[in-house]
């Protein structure tokens, strides 16, 4: 894992991190290089992402089936990582529940949380960002 002073990943939740950090070993032993694309973000910087789907998908509708605004946003509260390269989330997609690590949006093949306990059952996924019913 890299450099865990970096704001992205200083800034997770330490569960969350510490999780992560035991996958990536293990999955580092069976040959698979994992990476944490995306950790924590600042609420600006989810605020532009967002704006930037909205500019690409055409409405704020269709942008929130791929961003979450800030206020909903898992990276904003340091609870969400996405993960790369793709075999790296093909290998969490099989292996992570083991350390509660569960891809939450079905769309969404590199976007990890600690959604469950080690070696327990990920919850359904939900088909995308826009499903969140969690927050009101
Ligand atoms: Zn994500």
């Amino acid at each position: 894992m890299q450099d865990t002073h970096v704001p992205a990943l200083a800034r997770l939740d330490s569960a969350l991190l510490a999780a992560l950090q035991s996958a990536a070993a293990d999955a580092q032993a069976s040959g698979v290089n994992m990476h944490v694309t995306s950790g924590w973000r600042s609420a600006a910087y989810q605020q532009r992402l967002f704006d930037e789907a909205v500019v690409k998908y055409g409405s704020m509708n269709e942008a929130s089936k791929w961003v979450h605004s800030p206020s909903l946003s898992k990276h904003v509260s340091g609870q969400a990582v996405d993960i790369g390269p793709t075999d790296a989330d093909d290998w969490l997609i099989q292996h992570g529940n083991d350390y509660g690590l569960c891809q939450t949006y079905a769309n969404e093949m590199w976007h990890f949380e600690l959604a469950t306990t080690p070696g327990g059952e990920c919850p359904p996924q939900l088909s995308n960002p826009s499903d969140e019913r969690a927050e009101g």
